[in-house]
């Protein structure tokens, strides 16, 4: 019997059958801890007729998994030196597809037209993701036209922290708001570095998110708020008017502490002792401001 792809015995013999050079570029750093896998799959809480997403397979211990629990895998590795080990490693699973692609380029729409078999469940992006990109992957993933039901994700501790934090915390800001919109996070564990080869530089997380059935927030203008949020923690120093007033410029000074009374907003409040719904408020608020 073979040992998993999650050994680390079975990983070294796959990277030295291959001559495997690691790119520290792509963030490759491969779980080897069988442990932490199945804290990834509990943590999806896969059905077996879910379509699984996989972003980065490197030589396929997660993928291996997956596939033991759900119907369909489509996984997508942009290193062109992984295509043949992946179709060695993941040849008894006839329900994984693995596509040569950069995921930055790939749309989600169109990779589940081109690869699912109809007739699946719930879409779930599951992932070890390459750290260099994690928030514009996030972004897409949460934005996008497709939008998958449950993400779980192992990512930097330190941007697993930024995205589940809540008003009052240091690390509350842009990425926990647009996140926390349409998602509710939650860290399901924390990984050490000993949990993969290489061992990463940083300590890990795994996030679990799932997208809220009805949409708790309704906000008017989307690319309003975006901006609002944005320039309010443009300088975390400084208070939130002052922020505000570099985004609707010193001749509407007098207009934007009008709208900071009206709302009952202190001068000297900062953006992050504000919550979504304020925010929603303020950007409504400031309807008639021009930038
Ligand atoms: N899933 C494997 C595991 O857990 O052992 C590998 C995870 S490793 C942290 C990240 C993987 O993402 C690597 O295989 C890397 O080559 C791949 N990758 C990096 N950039 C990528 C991109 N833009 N698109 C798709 N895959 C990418």
């Amino acid at each position: 019997q073979r040992l998993d792809i999650a050994d680390p015995i079975r990983t070294n013999a796959i990277l030295h059958q291959y001559h495997f050079e690691f790119k520290k570029s792509l963030g490759q750093n491969f779980l080897t801890n069988r442990r932490v896998i199945a804290g990834i799959l509990a943590a999806a809480q896969l059905q077996p007729d879910d379509l699984v997403i996989e972003i980065g397979p490197g030589i396929g211990s997660l993928t291996e998994q997956l596939a033991r629990e759900v119907q369909q895998v489509i996984a997508v590795e942009i290193d062109q030196r992984l295509i043949p080990i992946l179709e060695a490693t993941l040849a008894p699973y006839d329900n994984v597809t693995v596509v040569h692609q950069d995921i930055l380029q790939t749309d989600l729409a169109s990779l589940v037209a081109a690869h699912a078999q109809p007739g699946y469940g719930q879409i779930k992006v599951v992932a070890n993701l390459p750290y260099y990109i994690t928030t514009p992957i996030m972004f897409s993933l949460i934005n996008g036209v497709t939008q998958p039901d449950v993400l779980v994700l192992m990512m930097q501790k330190e941007v697993a922290q930024r995205i589940i934090a809540h008003p009052g915390h240091k690390d509350y800001g842009p990425l926990s708001i647009s996140t926390q919109l349409q998602m509710q996070a939650e860290i399901d564990q924390i990984v050490p570095k000993t949990a993969f080869v290489p061992q990463p530089n940083v300590d890990s997380a795994v996030l679990r998110l799932h997208r809220y059935a009805q949409p708790p927030y309704q906000i008017g203008d989307r690319q309003r708020f975006d901006q609002v949020v944005q320039a309010s923690f443009q300088q975390r120093r400084k208070n939130l008017q002052n922020n505000l007033l570099r985004l609707v410029g010193k001749d509407q000074k007098s207009e934007l502490s009008a709208v900071f009374s009206q709302l009952g907003l202190a001068g000297t409040l900062r953006a992050e002792q504000l919550t979504i719904p304020d925010f929603i408020e303020l950007t409504a608020a400031l309807a008639d401001f021009h930038w």
